[in-house]
């Protein structure tokens, strides 16, 4: 945990967030600026930054944050497809430095991204 990380902040619940889904491991909230209909971010409980800082050790909660959206999509009925995204660094938009899953869903998307 960082004490001053905003997803830390709302992992301990002292930032409020819809969250939609916790376990021992990880949650996942509503995006407070949604960018499609269905737009989840899924994190780990134990804090790291980001892809760039992750190891082996976080193998097993990197594949969770996947299979977590894929059960979210499937609940919510996202037939049409869905995207999972991470951002990794600044150059590609992260701007929360905790890493987290977007799960998109709702709309069309375009290939490529911008
Ligand atoms: P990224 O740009 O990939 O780091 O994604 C950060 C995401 O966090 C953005 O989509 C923001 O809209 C979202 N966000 C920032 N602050 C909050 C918050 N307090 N609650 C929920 N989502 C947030
Ligand atoms: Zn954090």
């Amino acid at each position: 945990m960082s004490s001053d990380c905003l997803f830390c902040k709302i992992a301990r619940k002292e930032i409020p967030a819809k969250i939609v889904y916790e376990d021992d491991e990880i949650f996942a909230f509503e995006d407070i600026s949604p960018q499609a209909p269905t737009h989840i971010l899924i994190c780990p409980k134990k804090h790291f930054a980001s892809l760039n800082d992750a190891s082996a050790e976080h193998q097993s909660v990197l594949g969770k944050l996947q299979l977590t959206a894929a059960q979210i999509a499937r609940e919510r009925n996202l037939l049409d497809g869905y995207r999972t995204v991470i951002n990794s660094g600044r150059g590609a938009g992260q701007s929360v430095f905790h890493l987290h899953l977007h799960l998109l869903g709702g709309r069309s998307f375009r290939w490529p991204p911008g």
